[in-house]
C-alpha cells in the first residue's frame, strides 16, 4: 500500500523544515520525490516499498535526471530569441 508510512515524519534538506513522507510520496507531481531514497532509507526500507509500488518504468522517471536549473534558463533565453526573430 502507498500511504502506509505517509505519517512518518523527517527533515528535508532541500525545503529546510520538518514534513511527512506523504509530501515526499506525491511531490514530483504526484509521484515520489527523486531523492526519497536518500532522505527515508534510515527509516523505513524504501527501496523495497518503490519496488512494491512503482513498476521499473514508473521507477525510471522518478530518478530521471533533473536537468539543472542554468540549462534550463538557457533553453529558455534561446526560446525567447528564436520567438523575437520570427516577429522581426
Ligand atoms: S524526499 Fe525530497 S521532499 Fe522528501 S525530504 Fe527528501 S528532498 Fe525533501
Amino acid at each position: 500500500m502507498k500511504e502506509q508510512y505517509d505519517s512518518r515524519e523527517g527533515y528535508c534538506k532541500m525545503l529546510g523544515h520538518f514534513l511527512t513522507f506523504e509530501y515526499c510520496r506525491t511531490s514530483n507531481k504526484g509521484i515520489p520525490c527523486s531523492k526519497v531514497l536518500d532522505c527515508w532509507f534510515e527509516s523505513f526500507d524504501v527501496q523495497h516499498w518503490l519496488g512494491e509500488n512503482f513498476s521499473a518504468t514508473e521507477q525510471r522517471s522518478i530518478f530521471q535526471a533533473v536537468k539543472p536549473k542554468i540549462v534550463s534558463l538557457a533553453e529558455i533565453l534561446e526560446q525567447a530569441q528564436q520567438r523575437l526573430k520570427k516577429e522581426e
